[in-house]
């Protein structure tokens, strides 16, 4: 059974093939600069086409002709399914769902949640639509996994009718890959994932952590949007919302705030750099760098605190994505005095990128797992397919 999935961005396309006889990942493809003067194709990270590609429609024939090029796949007759990464479920859709035309107008409607993300994933469905209409496709949703939080984790603590009105309250994102790296966790720890409580800790470009109880999200950083929690490469995470009303006292405008708090705040705003290996690099001689860097951690730290302080027993730490995957330092001051959770951080196991890199004395044990949000929206496509 072949399956492809799509992260579909508004002039971007990611593209992974799985033979899933033995979820193997055959190819990895990525569409840059759709509808501009050059786009390119990189077919696992080297150029493969530079030219004009029009619309994701184009760049889906691209694609085809691409793999048919290389005697991967001969067409798209060949798969069984396609499975697309959603950003936005909103309260409608807790599971991942075979795409037809309902489920089209809502994830529609639901841009008003997600304007950014939203319309570029639909322009992924429709490319397929137009392509190979009769292939299932399947919507595979960020924010499903945190749809198990109880309510007093996700409402916000403003008037309670308009928050219903407008839809305001915790949605939470990344949960593609928080599922991933808890259901890998507990095959790591030999456990079903039901018995077990984890706080998966996502530090990549965004960032976010999940406190996940017998299996199931019952709290998240990100909020309303991918804004709230953690320090992020360019995102402010948490910030007191009386600095934004003070803002638009003093004429900022909705617009430049929004760019404020998303493009020019978090490691970047803070020292001016958003890439963690070059804070690593420099920040034993930049003030700012070194700075940023424990704000960072500071601040994933206390949200390991409430974390442990909401599930009360915890059987793992998880960190994945970008930072969680690669930064030994990140990890190691993270974890810093953390004893009195039961936490203890195995050095040099650390140092050594292992699994596993908490001391066997530890009571909570910390893991390190690579993310992998494709291989899950394959796993889901397959699962509905055969449903
Ligand atoms: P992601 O969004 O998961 O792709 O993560 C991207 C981020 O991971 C980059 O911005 C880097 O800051 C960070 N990263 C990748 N490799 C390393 C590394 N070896 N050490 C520290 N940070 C890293």
């Amino acid at each position: 059974m072949k399956i492809l999935t799509i992260n579909s961005g508004s002039s971007s396309l990611k593209v992974a093939l799985f033979e899933m006889r033995d979820e193997k990942r055959v190819s990895f493809l990525e569409v840059e600069k759709i509808g501009e003067d050059i786009s390119r194709v990189l077919l696992e990270k080297e150029t493969v086409f530079e030219g004009k590609i029009e619309d994701h429609y184009e760049a889906l024939k691209k694609i085809e002709k691409i793999l048919n090029e290389k005697n991967i796949l001969k067409n798209f007759d060949q798969l069984s399914a396609v499975g697309h990464r959603v950003v936005h479920g909103g309260e409608k859709f807790k599971k991942s769902v075979i795409i037809d035309k309902k489920v089209i107008k809502d994830i529609k409607e639901l841009s008003s949640l997600a304007p950014l993300h939203n319309p570029s994933n639909l322009k992924g469905i429709e490319a397929i639509l137009k392509k190979a209409p009769s292939l299932t496709q399947v919507a595979v949703f960020d924010t499903a996994f945190h749809q198990t939080m109880p309510k007093k984790a996700y409402l916000y603590a403003i008037d309670y009718k308009t928050a219903q009105k407008e839809k305001i309250r915790r949605y939470g994102f990344h949960g593609t890959s928080h599922m991933h790296v808890a259901k890998e966790g507990a095959k790591i720890l030999k456990k079903e994932l039901k018995d077990l409580n984890l706080i998966t800790i996502h530090l990549g470009n965004g960032a976010s952590i999940t406190a996940i109880k017998n299996g199931k999200s019952v709290d998240t950083s990100m909020g309303f949007t991918p804004l709230e929690g953690l320090v992020m490469g360019t995102r402010s995470g948490d910030i007191d919302p009386g600095v934004l009303l003070y803002l638009m006292e003093k004429g900022f405008e909705a617009k430049e705030i929004e760019e404020l708090l998303n493009k020019r705040s978090g490691l970047k705003g803070l020292c001016g750099k958003n890439d963690m290996r070059e804070i690593e690099k420099i920040k034993a001689n930049s003030q700012t760098a070194s700075l940023a860097f424990e704000i960072f951690c500071y601040r994933v730290k206390k949200y390991i605190g409430a974390y442990m302080a909401a599930l009360g027993e915890v059987e793992a730490l998880i960190f994945t994505a970008g930072i969680g995957e690669n930064s030994l330092e990140v990890r190691e001051r993270v974890c810093e005095n953390l004893e009195i959770f039961g936490i203890k951080l195995d050095k040099e196991k650390n140092k050594r990128n292992e699994t596993i890199i908490s001391k066997k004395s530890s009571k909570v044990k910390v893991l390190v797992i690579k993310t992998d949000e494709e291989i899950e929206i394959a796993r889901e496509t397959k699962r509905l397919l055969l449903a």
